[in-house]
């Protein structure tokens, strides 16, 4: 007699496919149409909940709606980084720390991927508008605080006369050190995941700017490495003159450590070495004195040596700039070296976050205490097996109301069943996701 073969829960049925498609198209609808709706900017700003913090992320969601179902990358998250500091966010591959960086530079790879809840807020400074909604120039004054008036020239730098042959005079716009044209600017909080997508041109690789984990891929190979750094200065500046862009890009070069920057700034990418790529990296970062930094594993595509000199040139860079870093890796010991703080994240969500001593020197969480485990030590034998924590990172699509390490935990007991563990306060910065850990 035929028997009614079982189903495979690891595979789909058509009718299943249809539903998820039909729900994901819907969903991403909502999200793409809510983007294109035109807002104010009292819309997205809103207020910092510590004015000591750069960006505060609070319970931020990132969905990907993809042909299995939804994949929740990052699913609920919230850290702050305070300013004038470097902040780690570390935890293994596809643990939601690069999908969460994404986010904060508005750069999720969309319909696919949304920002579906949360906040992302970020003090910046932002042009001050008149009625027309045009920037309001600073100008020139002299001693007495009048206005300085110039000839207005043409393109080729002759005086414009107007219908009676007079020389027409304008006022002089007053420009920062590095050429840029000065507006009146005001102090401000935005909130980028409600910001639309041209509201965030005005702020990213300007307020924000990202390094990149591999340079060969993130630079444009038929490009000079000089002719990219202009390329964001004329984005900057649009004023700027071609002059100008160029002695921008030479003098980027040379505060990165690249020697001969009149030399390399003609170079195409892959006439430089892999360090040599990761500082142009961070010379096209820097372009704007950006307030926030992400350095989305600068460098995992470098080799050992290399790889200090970058991290030495990122901790340089964040103190003379006084802007905040927030560097994501696996890497422990680069952690150790440069961080201030720490969040650790699993399977999307935080487990432990606090500062770098707090982390290194009392790891609660079992997590934590597993990637310090795992970290090889002088004292590991050359014949030792370096500790791995056994089992794998749970499936993102369709993930449970639980603690998602308990697959993996080897401190596992009674308490832990039950929803995702609350925030555990151990001091005011260090905080735990355990259920080890309640009272
Ligand atoms: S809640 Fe329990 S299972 Fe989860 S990490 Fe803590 S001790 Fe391990």
């Amino acid at each position: 007699m035929k028997t009614k073969r079982e189903k495979n829960p690891n595979i789909l049925s058509l009718k299943e496919s249809r539903t998820i498609l039909r729900s994901n198209l819907a969903e991403m609808k909502k999200y793409e149409k809510a983007k294109r709706k035109k807002v104010t900017p009292e819309y997205f700003t809103t207020q910092l909940q510590d004015e000591n913090n750069i960006l505060e992320v609070e319970n931020l969601h990132t969905y990907f709606y993809t042909d299995s179902g939804v994949s929740k990358a990052v699913n609920g998250i919230t850290f702050s980084v305070p300013k004038d500091s470097i902040v780690g966010l570390v935890g293994e591959s596809g643990c939601g720390k690069s999908v969460t960086s994404l986010s904060i530079m508005q750069l999720v790879q969309a319909p696919q991927g949304q920002v579906t809840n949360g906040e992302i807020r970020f003090a910046t400074r932002d042009f001050v508008l008149d009625d027309k909604g045009k920037r309001i120039p600073i100008y020139v004054t002299d001693e007495e605080g009048n206005v300085v008036y110039a000839d207005k020239l043409d393109k080729k730098g002759n005086p414009v006369k107007d219908k009676n042959g007079n020389i027409v005079r304008v006022p002089v716009q007053a420009r920062a050190e590095d050429g840029i044209p000065l507006y009146e600017m005001k102090e401000v909080t935005y909130d980028i995941a409600k910001m639309p997508t041209e509201d965030m041109y005005r702020i990213r690789g300007k307020d924000i700017s990202m390094i990149f984990q591999e340079p060969m891929t993130s630079l444009n190979p038929v490009f000079t490495v000089g002719y990219q750094i202009e390329e964001v200065v004329h984005l900057i500046n649009p004023l700027a003159t071609k002059k100008e862009a160029h002695e921008r890009a030479i003098e980027m070069l040379s505060r990165v450590g690249i020697p001969m920057p009149e030399t390399i700034v003609n170079y195409y990418p892959h006439q430089l070495s892999g360090g040599m790529r990761q500082r142009v990296m961070i010379a096209i970062a820097l372009v704007g004195n950006p307030k926030l930094i992400i350095a989305d594993e600068p460098t995992t595509a470098l080799d050992v040596t290399i790889q200090s000199q970058i991290l030495h040139l990122i901790k340089e860079v964040q103190q003379q700039c006084h802007a905040s870093v927030v560097l994501i890796t696996h890497d422990l010991g680069v952690v150790a070296e440069t961080c201030d703080y720490v969040v650790v994240m699993y399977a999307g969500k935080i487990v432990e976050k606090g500062t770098v001593y707090e982390i290194f020197d009392n790891p609660l969480h079992p997590y934590t205490k597993g990637i310090q485990k795992a970290k090889p030590t002088f004292d590991t034998g050359v014949d030792a097996d370096l500790y791995s924590i056994p089992g794998v990172v749970p499936n993102p699509i369709n993930i449970p109301d639980e603690c998602l390490f308990k697959d993996r935990c080897g401190e596992r007991c009674a308490c832990c069943e039950g929803t995702y563990p609350e925030e555990i306060k151990v001091t005011a910065t260090h905080s735990v996701f355990c259920h080890k850990y309640k009272k």
